[in-house]
């Protein structure tokens, strides 16, 4: 059984201290719910600035939430001013990664390569690289839906040792922040192909245990709706993930 993850994409938003009163109010509210974290797993992916003083706050009040970060260097400790090596978030007890977030593949020129490059450096590091994949408007009208994240899935997947965990996360582009939400029918199809694609590449074992997230305009009213399609096995929550109580309500999608 794959334990859904509801994960926080905090995005560019909240600084250290914010990010401290932010958990803790979130980590109050799912304690006041009885949350089981065993059951639906938690994760923050704040910016790399607010790492420490989460991962202190988490440390000392024994949170069962799980700590993420936005971003990885490709490469390992070295000459790359400005990046920030996995090696360096693996110490401070980050679990997930994000990669191949459309932010940057389209704000920062990312492609498949440096997606790949940077899930394995993850792996390399002990982490669990959290994929995103997902077509902008002008594919969905071009290709579909399920052609551009298939591809982006293979070339990501390309890097990876066998046996190593990661997470899959669909995020249409053209969903994310725009209040329009795909349909969960439509994400389901497109979930249920890329676990297809994982089991032909990878074998049905991994295809079985992967989780696969839906991201884009997931919001506590609408988020049931995605976790009751059986490929679609968690959120990747951007705005909503800033508003504690919201991303609380959230987590508590079965209730
Ligand atoms: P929104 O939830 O704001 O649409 O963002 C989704 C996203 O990009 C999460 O990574």
């Amino acid at each position: 059984e794959r334990v859904p993850l509801i994960a926080g994409n905090w995005k560019m938003n909240l600084d250290h201290l914010q990010a401290i009163a932010h958990v803790q109010k979130l980590a109050w509210s799912l304690k006041d719910a009885r949350h089981d974290y065993g059951s639906v797993e938690v994760a923050v992916f704040p910016p790399f600035t607010d790492l420490r003083s989460v991962q202190t706050l988490l440390a000392a009040d024994k949170l069962a939430l799980r700590l993420g970060a936005q971003d990885v260097s490709p490469q390992p400790v070295g000459a790359r001013t400005g990046d920030v090596a996995a090696a360096f978030l693996a110490k401070l007890e980050v679990r997930y990664v994000i990669v191949g977030h459309s932010e940057r593949r389209h704000g920062h020129g990312e492609d498949d390569g440096v997606v790949a490059a940077k899930a394995a450096a993850a792996v390399a590091a002990g982490m669990v690289p959290v994929i995103c994949v997902g077509e902008t408007a002008d594919d969905l009208e071009a290709h579909g839906s399920a052609a551009i994240p298939h591809a982006q899935l293979e070339a990501a997947l390309g890097g990876l040792p066998p046996e190593a965990e990661y997470v899959i996360a669909y995020e249409p582009v053209w969903a994310i922040g725009s209040g329009s939400p795909a349909a969960p029918e439509q994400a389901q199809e497109v979930a249920s192909l890329l676990r297809a694609r994982i089991g032909e590449l990878r074998g049905e074992p991994e295809a079985t245990a992967t989780r696969v997230l839906y991201g884009g305009s997931v919001t506590s009213q609408n988020v049931a709706g995605f976790l009751k399609q059986p490929d679609i096995d968690g959120a990747l929550v951007g705005g909503a993930s800033i508003d504690a109580d919201e991303f609380s309500r959230i987590v508590q999608f079965r209730k």
